[in-house]
């Protein structure tokens, strides 16, 4: 296996890092200490192709995975906020629609979405089912030829800006059907984000559907978990580049603090406790990108890779906690103070251990793998 880059993924690798550097790093405070979905930022990501890196051409760009990987970690590294709501416009929240959308529908919709200028959302979780999807009460029914959707969902990335909303609606005992509905759809009601400790400007919220008429159904009727498995391993990968990216950023501030820090009368990246931290941190990062990248070459090479997704995913996001974790320590009373961004890191990097499926639910799905 050889997992050295291509020219041209070190050309997308080098073309996000310093549009991240550039461009969010200097307002990643502000969009955490400030919530507001980072509309402007959105449409320089759609200039720059992002949105369409899983598409293929004419209308998308047709990356190959790890160099949509090595995107999303870039962005992660300086805005997890920024990254958090970009991945959801171009993975889940565009996917169904440009898989099952044709004509107006999808002109209307889907080239804006990959410009960043319409917002696109996956609506799946309920306030009582969350990892349990066939727990979902959301329903569909047909009358004169339009569906009709009821049911409330809870935690929706960019509910707030949202223009298309693909929803989950459970259409049988454990069937589930995919439908678009759209913004000014009555009956359809957005809530008021919710507060969050992390990826504060990824804006989530209730989404109410009181007999909503959905613009289409997507897909076919009943299909919907097998097309949800379809681009589960890449949901769960892309969560992993957005640790790995989070990660990174506290890994290089922990270095940099610990190098000119001095107590005792010498820097404190001197002292072996310390040392200890930055490697243990450095050998978790690298050893999740490693997994990272292993699941994302198996995937080119049209090999399954669930169960190394799932690996890949549960390492890195528990990863990012601990690396993140680290680097607050070795900061010491500066890690705990919002004029340093560790703080940041960390409560952002916790997202990871939810989005893509909890640390709980990926161990039993990898342990099923294992027994099958
Ligand atoms: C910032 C953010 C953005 C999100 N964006 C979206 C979105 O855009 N669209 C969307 O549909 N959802 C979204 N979600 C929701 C997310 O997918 C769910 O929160 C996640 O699936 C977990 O569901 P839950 O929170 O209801 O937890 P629960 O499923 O209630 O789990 C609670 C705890 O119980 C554990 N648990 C549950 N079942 C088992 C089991 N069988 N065995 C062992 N342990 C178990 C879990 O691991 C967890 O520790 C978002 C969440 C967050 C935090």
């Amino acid at each position: 296996m050889d997992f050295s880059l291509s020219d041209e993924q070190r050309a997308t690798q080098e073309t996000f890092r310093r549009f991240a550097e550039r461009e969010v790093k200097p307002q990643a405070r502000d969009l955490d200490e400030n919530p507001r979905f980072p509309a402007e930022l959105f449409q320089k990501l759609g200039a720059l192709g992002f949105f369409g890196m899983r598409y293929p051409a004419p209308e998308g760009n047709g990356a190959d995975l790890l160099s949509y990987l090595l995107a999303v970690e870039e962005i992660a590294a300086a805005s997890l906020s920024l990254a958090a709501a970009a991945t959801m416009q171009s993975l889940m929240g565009t996917y169904f629609v440009h898989k099952f959308t044709t004509g107006e529908t999808r002109q209307r919709l889907f080239a804006p979405a990959l410009r960043g200028d319409k917002i696109g959302t996956i609506c799946m979780t309920e306030p009582d089912a969350g990892s349990d999807l066939f727990g979902m009460r959301t329903r569909a029914e047909q009358r004169g030829g339009t569906w009709f959707i009821s049911g409330q969902k809870i935690w929706i990335t960019s509910a707030p800006v949202a223009d298309l909303f693909t929803v989950f609606a459970r259409t049988g005992d454990k069937q589930l059907s995919l439908y678009l509905v759209e913004k000014g759809a009555p009956g359809l009601v957005v809530g008021r984000p919710i507060e969050k400790m992390g990826v504060r400007s990824s804006l989530t919220s209730e989404v109410a559907f009181d007999d909503a008429p959905a613009t289409c159904l997507l897909g076919e009727f009943g299909q919907g978990t097998g097309y949800l498995r379809e681009i589960l391993a890449e949901i769960r990968l892309m969560t992993a580049a957005l640790a790995l990216g989070v990660a990174r950023s506290a890994l290089q501030d922990a270095v940099a603090y610990a190098r000119q820090r001095k107590q005792f009368g010498q820097a404190i990246a001197r002292f072996q406790a310390v040392q200890i931290h930055l490697a243990d941190m450095a050998v978790e990062l690298e050893a999740a990108r490693h997994l990272v990248e292993w699941a994302a070459w198996r995937s080119e090479q049209g090999l399954p890779n669930d169960d190394q997704a799932a690996v890949a995913k549960l390492r890195a996001s528990e990863m990012a906690h601990l690396v993140c974790d680290r680097a607050a320590r070795v900061l010491g009373s500066y890690g705990f103070a919002t004029d340093f961004p560790v703080q940041r890191y960390l409560r952002d990097a916790r997202f990871t251990l939810i989005g893509g499926g909890t640390s709980e639910i990926l161990k039993i799905n990898i342990a099923k793998g294992l027994c099958k």
